[in-house]
């Protein structure tokens, strides 16, 4: 998708620092993090928003969780514990239309999240 942030990280016309990239999806450091760890893992398929996905992607999606458990414990945080987020719309707060998950740990968190 042209104008989007993340589909010119996957095309790797925007430099990120990459964690970890497979065929299906990408995984890079947040520019602003929020905790010690905070990496951001997305499909290389443009899709806006959970609420855009569908059936089809139910696989891509499950997908992105493994790789989430992978980089929490390459990261030392597996089993002391992080938080995933998937913002979708903006009452929560999603402010890039290209599905990604937050990965955060290295820090006690808070609940319930702001
Ligand atoms: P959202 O608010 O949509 O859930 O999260 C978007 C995240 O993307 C934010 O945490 C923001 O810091 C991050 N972000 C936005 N633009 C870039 C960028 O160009 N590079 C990287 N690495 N992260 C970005
Ligand atoms: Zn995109």
């Amino acid at each position: 998708m042209e104008d989007c942030i993340f589909c010119k990280i996957v095309n790797k016309q925007i430099p990120s620092n990459i964690i970890y990239e497979d065929d299906k999806s990408l995984a890079f450091n947040d520019i602003n993090p929020q905790a010690p760890v905070h990496i951001l893992i997305i499909p290389k398929k443009h899709i806006r928003t959970l609420l855009e996905s569908d059936d089809t992607d139910k696989e891509l999606l499950g997908h992105l969780t493994q790789v989430a458990r992978d980089i929490a414990n390459e990261k030392g945080i597996g089993t002391k514990g992080f938080r995933l987020v998937l913002n979708s719309g903006l009452e929560a707060g999603q402010s890039v239309w290209h599905i990604h998950l937050h990965l955060l740990g290295g820090r006690k968190m808070s609940w319930p999240p702001g």
